[in-house]
């Protein structure tokens, strides 16, 4: 798989606009990249979202090489990941991308499987 090493900035809108919709539930799905770049979310058919947590139905995705990682919203204002998010994130290798409110370029992060914080450039 080639090394993810950007992520777009329409993509982080798109995000944030999924998640506001969603409030006050969770928003989650994939995240793909092109070319190393990641900039496409994959919704999976069968997602649900809960208070508490989405639950993603693994058994309905699609076996693709150019996913990415994951992508949630959290409801408050911590955008770090839970214990039950760093086990989810370790199902699906790569980046995790977390937002929490307000929703905008700056209440984001992304982290790898192991949730540590992860630099990545951004693209536009
Ligand atoms: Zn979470």
């Amino acid at each position: 798989m080639k090394k993810v090493s950007a992520i777009s900035w329409e993509l982080i809108d798109a995000i944030n606009e999924s998640a506001r919709a969603c409030y006050p539930q969770e928003f989650l799905c994939l995240s793909r990249h092109n070319d190393g770049v990641v900039d496409e979310l994959l919704l999976i058919p069968g997602t649900v979202y809960g208070d508490s947590h989405g639950f993603l139905n693994m058994w309905m995705s699609p076996i693709n090489a150019s996913i990415a990682g994951t992508v949630h919203s959290h409801p408050g204002y911590r955008n770090e990941p839970s214990d039950a998010d760093i086990d989810f994130f370790s199902s699906w290798g790569g980046i995790h991308i977390i937002t929490c409110q307000p929703y905008n370029r700056s209440s984001w992060k992304a982290y790898d499987s192991n949730g540590y914080e992860l630099k990545v450039n951004m693209v536009d």
